[in-house]
């Protein structure tokens, strides 16, 4: 399969929208002045082009293009000797209020309030409505960038969600600087491309002609140079001062802005050439998926964008996220305040060795990961991913039973069913099927399996489900440095939910061997099987534990592998060193998110979350368990598994799922849900509502 059809759904009906925002650095200006001046240089151009805003105040309905201040009037004076273009009204008002506030507060009097989507959606309909007759729309915001569209939106999130260049205006004179920097800055920490920045010079200040015209000279060259500075090599453009608003200076204007309507040409044309096709064509020339082929190449859909629990694709389909990108995502996509403490650390020290050196976000994050952890366990290294941490749990019990002259335990035990991840070392104690060890036969070190701990989660304990461990563990106990297990709920290796008696069991049986135990909650941890650490549902402290994937809240790569005293002290006796240590060791930005994701937790939603979440999926896919090829339904927490009696196409149902406006990615015999914490509990129910239709129909057998 190959470019757009390969994302498995339909085009989105007619053209995708093809606009550009214009906003301002402040209010008043001059943005509709421009935006009007820009629709004549189009026009002139002989683009369609329409000028529309979203949002008006300070227009009483029904009054939009016969209001003194109305803008729609601004426009059509602009254009007014031009030939009109059949179909299409040279302006448009989508929405407006009466009051001349900011959006929120105008709405609010009103008893309405806007959000974001909603008004993209608005734009899109009327896109839509205009039937091919326009080519280009100029969407023009109310005031700046940050002005209010609700408590919780600005304009900014509008512009993110239509994902529009943006055409920035300023006023050049004192202050010009400062105010487009600033507007400059926060186009750029929301992804948001600049199309270009106008300057239109306001009255002038208290200044002599010559210093001002040095004061506007400078303004234009410092704001190019600043642009340049960051790589971005979009104009900025010089608008002449301009007494009065006739015919001449409409005209002026236009051609001060042609060079900009000839670049907003050319992008329309781009816009259309199909920019997500051609990004699939191009990955598949070039780039290699996880668990995938690179002959037969995997079916991909291109991610444009990513908000709340949303993943919104490069042609405009918005998906419901079941996935939390593989556990990491537990809080949702672009939490404000991940994104904050990344942008403020990117700010202050992105990274520095970790050899000789600290910093407040690495041990402020140790200090509290050991404050969630079970009591006992003391010291936190840091490491760059899931993998690492557990190579770094097993070098760190190796080197504990050589430091005790324990050198024969040179091996580790653990039950089948089980992931702990795809480097060497973490693939030897990975489940040996699935974990396709004959691949590697000759190089993995050979370990110790038992089975997998047999008794549910949801039944009583059964004692005998730990007796082929008791036995391992007394016919091999002298070579065993660890026991590592994933506790309460295996993961990748099966969706596997025990009962925590296992755990307390198991534990009794390391210490009677002489054996390390080692937990690792690389998936399990930070809330997603309804207690922080699952360890807690057994209410044992093992001697080593690895946490990840949800510890950034899934913005960056991060784990940490803690022990406790006991261990620490046993590696580092008569003066011997941990010897580890990765070049990105404690990355400070990293560290920086972990600590607001940690914010996020202790605010203590998760649990309620996590709660809603389980009887939404309970509800949801329990009628799967009666439909033909299923094998069990389970939910713990916040994970929810359809397991089926034969292994499931994934490409197929990646397909369906898209279509059905979801993202699930199923693998070998398990469709299985992890939505953020966060997610709507309707979107619960519509990801239930669409796994139970793809069992239904058979859509993971083929592909329907
Ligand atoms: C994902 C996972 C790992 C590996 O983590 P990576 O960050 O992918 O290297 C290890 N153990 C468990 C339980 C996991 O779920």
């Amino acid at each position: 399969m190959r470019g757009a059809d390969s994302t498995g759904g339909t085009r989105r009906r007619g053209c995708p929208l093809c606009a550009v925002f214009v906003s301002g650095t402040g209010t008043d200006v001059g943005k509709t002045v421009l935006t009007a001046a820009l629709l004549r240089a189009l026009r002139l151009a002989g683009v369609a082009a329409q000028a529309v805003k979203p949002v008006q105040t300070g227009v009483p309905a029904g009054e939009e293009y016969t209001a003194q201040q109305a803008d729609a009037r601004v426009y059509a004076s602009a254009v007014a000797d031009l030939s009109p273009v059949p179909g299409l009204a040279p302006a448009s008002v989508l929405r407006s209020f009466s009051l001349p506030a900011s959006p929120h507060l105008a709405a609010a009097c009103q008893g309405k309030r806007l959000e974001a989507a909603e008004l993209a959606q608005d734009v899109l309909k009327h896109w839509e409505s205009l039937n091919g007759a326009a080519e280009l729309l100029l969407l023009e915001g109310a005031g700046g960038l940050c002005v209010p569209l609700n408590e919780r939106e600005d304009m900014l999130d509008l512009m993110a969600a239509l994902d529009l260049p943006v055409l920035l205006v300023g006023g050049n004179g004192l202050g010009a600087l400062n105010h487009a920097l600033l507007s400059l800055a926060a186009l750029r920490d929301r992804g948001l491309g600049l199309a270009a920045l106008a300057l239109i010079p306001t009255q002038p200040a208290t200044v002599g002609a010559e210093d001002e015209a040095r004061i506007l000279a400078d303004n234009l060259r410092m704001l190019r140079a600043r642009l340049a500075r960051s790589g971005c090599d979009a104009p900025v453009l010089e608008l002449p001062r301009l007494a009065r608003l006739d015919g001449a200076a409409w005209q002026r204007l236009a051609e001060a802005l042609s060079p900009l309507a000839e670049k907003l040409t050319h992008w329309t044309e781009r816009a259309r050439g199909e920019m997500a096709a051609d990004l699939v064509a191009r990955d598949h020339g070039t780039v290699w998926h996880p668990y995938a082929s690179a002959v037969a190449l995997p079916p991909l859909c291109a991610a444009r964008s990513s908000h709340d629990n949303r993943i919104v694709l490069t042609d405009g389909r918005e998906l419901i996220d079941g996935m939390s990108s593989w556990w990491s995502a537990a809080h949702g996509y672009n939490h404000p305040r991940l994104l904050a403490a990344l942008r403020s650390q990117a700010g202050r020290m992105p990274h520095v060795m970790f050899g000789g050196l600290t910093h407040a976000p690495a041990v402020d994050l140790a200090e509290r990961l050991l404050q969630h952890m079970p009591p006992g366990l003391e010291r936190v290294f840091f490491a760059d991913s899931g993998s690492v941490a557990v190579e770094v749990a097993l070098k760190m019990a190796l080197q504990y039973q050589q430091g005790r002259g324990e050198t024969r335990r040179t091996r580790f035990l653990t039950p089948r069913g089980g992931y702990h991840g795809d480097t060497l070392g973490a693939m030897s104690v990975c489940d040996p099927v699935t974990g396709m060890h004959s691949l590697f036969a000759g190089l993995l070190p050979q370990q110790i399996f038992v089975e997998r701990p047999s008794c549910r989660f949801d039944m009583p304990f059964d004692p005998a489900s730990l007796d082929d461990a008791r036995r391992a563990l007394e016919h091999h106990g002298q070579e065993v440095a660890a026991v590592i297990l994933e506790p309460v709920v295996q993961g990748a290796g099966g969706m596997w939910f025990y009962h925590p008696d296992y755990l307390r069991g198991l534990t009794a049986l390391c210490r009677e061997a002489g054996t390390l135990l080692i937990f690792d909650e690389i998936a399990t941890g930070f809330g997603r099987t309804g207690k922080f650490f699952a360890a807690e549902w057994a209410g044992v402290t093992p001697d080593i534990l690895c946490c990840g994937k949800a510890l950034t809240g899934g913005v960056l790569t991060l784990a940490a592998t803690a022990c406790t005293g006991d261990v620490a002290r046993g590696i580092c006796g008569a003066g011997r060193v941990f010897m580890h240590g990765p070049t990105f060791m404690a990355n400070a930005l990293a560290c920086a998110v972990a600590g607001a994701a940690l914010d996020i937790l202790d605010e203590n939603r998760w649990q309620m979350q996590i709660a809603g979440l389980e009887a939404a999926m309970r509800k949801g896919l329990e009628p799967c368990r009666s439909l033909p090829g299923v094998a069990d339904v389970r939910v713990l927490g916040g994970i929810g598994v359809v397991e089926m009696e034969q292994p499931v196409n994934t490409a197929a149902l990646q397909r369906f799922f898209v279509e059905q406006g979801v993202w699930i990615r199923p693998f070998n015999r398990l469709i299985y849900l992890m939505p953020p914490y966060a997610s709507p509990l309707a979107d619960v129910s519509r990801l239930c509502a669409v796994v139970k239709e793809a069992v239904h129909r058979g859509a993971y057998r083929t592909g329907v």
